[in-house]
């Protein structure tokens, strides 16, 4: 069976990784790989994308298309934690059917709650399981608002591999620094150079493992942050906006923003009114109906409210005081501008031209 180790490095926009921040895994897919941009799945947000990257798959068949979910018919809510939401084969699933071991490395604990059926082992930083940590001579794991989160992860995924050697390995980390800090700053540094080390040494002594790093979506600066649901509610219309975005890791995004909001109308009867708000708001980039955001974007048309909008580069939505926001202090994602990720592949089944966004890795495995 063939031996993978998938790393996502949660919120790594292209800028992060670079030759100058990995330059032993440059040099490595110089030599037998390649590295490219890709894109992730809309909306960019974490749950959405890892079901696509372990499914190989839109979320039209996955079924996750946020962090949190909103059922219009029952008026229930709440944040998407745990198993029951994936309705796709994951990859973990697929190998452990083919008789293959595999083991699935997480710093936020919910990766594992939500996608860590089909994992043989599940080993997350946020709520660690002491026998694991034993098993592989692991210190309990910094904060996971740390770089040192990401070293601990990384270095937790290569000593389960040098020991017991899996034949699938999926490992993610979190998007806490990117969301703090710029590429080019010494933290974004910092996490990118553990990755370096780490990968590079595993790859010397593991040549024949397929090594693929990617991520789940990009970052970027938000000046403005809308409080959509607020404006909606004094044009009186009658609506509930989800952000898709929005967990319960509020020290990266405190006010739950992002570049999509999914709106479900309360009022059929309002939805030219609608219609003609949203499109009047400048920080509104484009209202899509459901059925355009589906078809456009491979999103299930019952799961994203009536309509979906999206902001421009620099706007997002979020949970502010008040309409308006001003900021100098929120890096966030979810929009079409933080579709771009990095994928550095060693060993990769198809030739470069074969990756055209995150999930085809997953396709092209072959268990
Ligand atoms: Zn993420």
């Amino acid at each position: 069976m063939e031996k993978v180790l998938i790393l996502v490095i949660d919120g790594c926009a292209p800028a992060y990784l670079t030759e100058q921040t990995a330059p032993k895994l440059f040099a490595l897919a110089r030599q037998r790989g390649f590295v490219k941009t890709v894109r992730c799945a809309m909306p960019s947000v974490t749950n959405v994308n890892h079901a696509c990257i372990l499914s190989g798959r839109w979320p039209a068949e996955t079924g996750v298309v946020g962090n949190y979910y909103y059922d219009p018919n029952t008026g229930c809510e709440g944040f998407i934690e745990e198993r029951g939401y994936m309705r796709a084969p994951t990859i973990l699933q697929r190998c452990q059917q083919a008789g293959g071991k595999t083991a699935l490395f997480t710093v936020k604990g919910k990766v594992l709650g939500v996608y860590g059926a089909g994992a043989d082992i599940g080993l997350s930083a946020q709520d660690p399981d002491p026998v694991l940590l034993r098993r592989y001579g692991l210190d309990w794991p910094p904060t996971i608002q740390s770089i040192e989160a990401t070293d601990w992860i990384v270095r937790a995924a290569c000593r389960c591999i040098e020991r017991e050697d899996p034949d699938l390995v999926y490992c993610t980390t979190n998007d806490y620094i990117f969301h703090h800090f710029a590429p080019g700053s010494e933290p974004a540094r910092a996490q990118i150079a553990a990755v370096d080390d780490c990968l590079a040494q595993l790859a010397a002594s593991q040549p024949h493992r397929q090594i693929y790093i990617t991520a789940d979506h990009g970052m970027n600066q938000k000046k403005t942050i809308l409080n959509f649901q607020a404006m909606a509610d004094r044009a009186g219309l009658r609506t509930y906006c989800l952000p898709p975005l929005k967990d319960r890791y509020i020290e990266n995004h405190i006010y739950q923003e992002g570049g999509m909001l999914y709106v479900f109308l309360k009022e059929p009867l309002q939805r030219e009114a609608f219609l003609n708000f949203a499109q009047s708001c400048p920080q509104v980039e484009e209202v899509l109906t459901a059925a355009q955001a589906a078809a456009r974007y491979h999103l299930p048309q019952d799961q994203i409210g009536d309509y979906v909008l999206l902001a421009g580069r620099d706007c997002a939505f979020g949970e502010v005081e008040g309409e308006l926001l001003c900021t100098e202090a929120s890096r966030s994602h979810g929009s079409e501008y933080e579709r771009e990720i990095p994928l550095l592949a060693l060993g990769a089944l198809r030739p470069e031209k074969a990756y055209r966004y995150h999930k085809d890795i997953a396709a092209y495995l072959q268990f």
